[in-house]
C-alpha cells in the first residue's frame, strides 16, 4: 500500500515571534517538494500565528502536547480542542521528553491520542526504547508494551513515530538494519491489530535525522517520513531533509 510520506519538525520548546521567518521559507520550499507531507509543530506560543501564517499552504501545524480532558482545571496545560481552535491540525503525543521529564504512562498517551481525534488533530503517537532497553535486548518488547498501551482503537488515522530515546538530539543514529528491523516490527504489530488498515498507518522515523544521514534512513523499508528535532528549526536543513522525496 502507497503511504505518502510526512516529514514533521518538532520545534519542542524553541522558537520566538522572530522565528517565523523560517516557517514562511519551509512553506515556500514545500511548495517544490509536491511528493511529501509537511509539518511544523511549534511551541504552544507560536501555532495561532504560525497556522495563519500557513493557511492554504502544502505545511500543516501541530501542537507538541495536549491534555486528554476538553477543558478544566489544569493550569499551564492545553485541550487539544484549543490546539484545533488555534488553527493546528495535528498534535504529537508521547514523546519521550513527555514520558521523561512528566511521567506521562502509555495509558495517558492513549488518552491524548484519544482527545487528539475528539478535537479533529491527527494525532503522532511517539514510541521508542531506551539505551539500556536496547542493550538488554528488550526493544521489540518495549516497542509492543508502548503500541498496546499507547495506541487508540476503532480508528486508524493516527501516525506512530519511532525515536529511540538514545538517538534523539545526540547525533546518534541506530543502524541502518536496527530501523529496519524495529519499522518492520511495527508495521506486523499494526497489522495484527488494525488488520489491512495497519498497512496504511504510516510510520516515522525520529532522533538526530540530518540532512546527511535522511536519503539512508528514509529510504529504509516502512520508513513513511520523519520527526526531526533540532534540524527542523532551519529551514534549509528541514527542507534538505525532505528534498529525499523530491
Ligand atoms: C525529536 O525530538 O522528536 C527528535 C527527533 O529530535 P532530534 O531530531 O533533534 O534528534
Amino acid at each position: 500500500m502507497a503511504r505518502r510520506p510526512l516529514v514533521a519538525g518538532n520545534w519542542k520548546m524553541n522558537g520566538l515571534q522572530a522565528s517565523a521567518g523560517e516557517l514562511t521559507a519551509i512553506i515556500a520550499g514545500a511548495r517544490g517538494l509536491p511528493n511529501a507531507d509537511f509539518m511544523i509543530c511549534p511551541p504552544a506560543t507560536l501555532v495561532a500565528r504560525f497556522a495563519a501564517l500557513a493557511q492554504g499552504s502544502r505545511v500543516a501545524i501541530g501542537g507538541q502536547d495536549c491534555h486528554a480532558e476538553p477543558a478544566g482545571a489544569y493550569t499551564g496545560d492545553i485541550a487539544a480542542e484549543m490546539l484545533k481552535d488555534a488553527g493546528a491540525s495535528a498534535v504529537i503525543v508521547g514523546h519521550s521528553e513527555r514520558r521523561h521529564y512528566h511521567g506521562e504512562t502509555d495509558a495517558m498517551v492513549r488518552a491524548k491520542a484519544l482527545a487528539a481525534r475528539r478535537a479533529g488533530l491527527l494525532a503522532i503517537v511517539c514510541i521508542g526504547e531506551t539505551r539500556a532497553e536496547r542493550d538488554a535486548g528488550k526493544t521489540h518488547t518495549i516497542v509492543r508494551a508502548q503500541l498496546d498501551g499507547s495506541l487508540p482503537d476503532g480508528f486508524f488515522d493516527f501516525v506512530v513515530a519511532y525515536e529511540p530515546v538514545w538517538a534523539i538530539g545526540t547525533g546518534v543514529t541506530p543502524t541502518k538494519d536496527d530501523v529496519f528491523d524495529v519499522h518492520r516490527f511495527i508495521r506486523e504489530q499494526l497489522s495484527t491489530r488494525y488488520g489491512d488498515a495497519g498497512q496504511g498507518i504510516r510510520i516515522l522515523y525520529g532522533g538526530s535525522v540530518k540532512p546527511a544521514n535522511a536519503k539512508e534512513l528514509l529510504g529504509i523499508d516502512n520508513v513513511d517520513g520523519a520527526l526531526v528535532g533540532g534540524a527542523s528549526l532551519k529551514a534549509d536543513e528541514f527542507l534538505a531533509i525532505a528534498a529525499v522525496y523530491r
